[in-house]
């Protein structure tokens, strides 16, 4: 069975929840292989193996902590040399795109980024895409080299799936490029205790219905019952009441979640592009013809601040 490359995105030796999901896509495809980088690489054998990795390369250097992406494209394209994959597969991050469009360009190979699902296919793997503000779905694939495709988190389920998971170390020469750009500092965020936004399983949305700064924190009970993120219309976002990286949609991030609520949010195409391949969604909208109800699997015709508060302790007592 041909090997699949899948870059793994870890902290310090935890793996994140994306990479999990690609091992997910990547057993579709072939055997998983996963590379894993820098400080506590080894580390994540363990978790990658739980989840199918067949083998684990690893490297650890400082200069992948020192220097942005480069010295992890140049690991990438020896694990591509050593292995001869049938495609490497990266998470949608923005760091994650980056390794993977240099990575595609170093090694000659097309490139799909942000699909949203994979399947096998007779002339390789077939990746699937939400294009043009979520019209439209398209299935390609990479006609040239090895295929890079970049997955954005939860395109797939977390499954166990045990396997061998056997650490090798990979060999890895820097290129003279790897040293360019040196990160001169790292400025934590400071946390809110709730899951990244794009990573999430569940995201709670207000918009211009939610109707000043002070009322997101009926969002944010509701979604702190949930174990969930908080997203923003641009408009709510746009009037100051919640931080822009908080923005769903075109001009913010694009989420794909299990669940999406969202409250006082007209559905503009604008937000539906950042939202549209959620697998459940929600909304909580006062006006009836709010174009959103065309999306949803759930509707609730009523005033969100009867309705929120509602779940929020519905949810509470279970
Ligand atoms: P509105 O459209 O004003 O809708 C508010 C809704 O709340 C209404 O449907 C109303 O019925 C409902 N409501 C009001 N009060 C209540 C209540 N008490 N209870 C229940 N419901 C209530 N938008 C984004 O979101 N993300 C983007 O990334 C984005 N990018 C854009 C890029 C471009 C180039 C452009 C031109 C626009 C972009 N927009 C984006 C803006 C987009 O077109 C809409 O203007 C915006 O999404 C509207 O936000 P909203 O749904 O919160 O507000």
């Amino acid at each position: 069975m041909a090997e699949v490359l899948v870059y793994v995105d870890h902290v310090d030796g935890a793996v994140r929840k994306p990479t999990l999901e690609l091992l997910t896509l990547a057993r579709r495809i072939g055997e998983p292989v996963a590379v894993a980088l820098g400080g506590g690489a080894a580390e994540t054998a363990a978790t990658l193996a739980e989840h199918g990795a067949v083998k684990v390369l690893t490297h650890e250097a400082a200069e992948y902590a020192e220097y942005l992406v480069v010295p992890k494209v140049d690991a990438l394209q020896a694990a591509v040399e050593a292995v001869s994959p049938a495609a490497v597969l990266v998470p949608s991050s923005a760091e994650g795109k980056e390794i993977a469009a240099r990575l595609a360009l170093r090694i000659g190979s097309g490139i799909i980024t942000d699909a949203v699902d994979l399947e096998a296919g007779d002339s390789g793997p077939v990746a699937t895409q939400s294009v043009f503000a979520a019209s439209y779905t398209t299935k390609s694939r990479v006609s040239k080299g090895t295929p890079v495709i970049t997955v954005k988190p939860n395109s797939a389920a977390v499954e166990a799936a045990p396997a061998a998971g056997a650490v090798e170390a990979l060999s890895v020469t820097f290129s003279a490029q790897a040293t360019g750009t040196k990160v001169t500092g790292r400025t934590p965020r400071e946390s809110t205790g709730r899951p990244e936004l794009t990573e999430a399983a569940i995201v709670v949305s207000g918009g211009r219905g939610v109707n000043g700064a002070e009322n997101f924190a009926i969002i944010e009970a509701l979604a702190d019952q949930l174990g969930a993120a908080v997203g923003a219309s641009r408009a709510a976002v746009d009037a100051g009441w919640y931080p822009h990286t908080n923005q769903v949609g075109q001009t913010g991030k694009s989420v794909s979640p299990q669940l999406y609520i969202a409250s006082g949010i007209s559905g503009a195409i604008q937000h539906r592009a950042g939202m549209q391949t959620s697998k459940t969604i929600v909304a909580i909208n006062k006006d009836a013809e709010a174009p959103i109800f065309e999306l949803v699997d759930y509707g609730v015709v009523g005033d969100l601040f009867d309705v929120v508060p509602q779940l929020t302790e519905e949810i509470k007592t279970r």
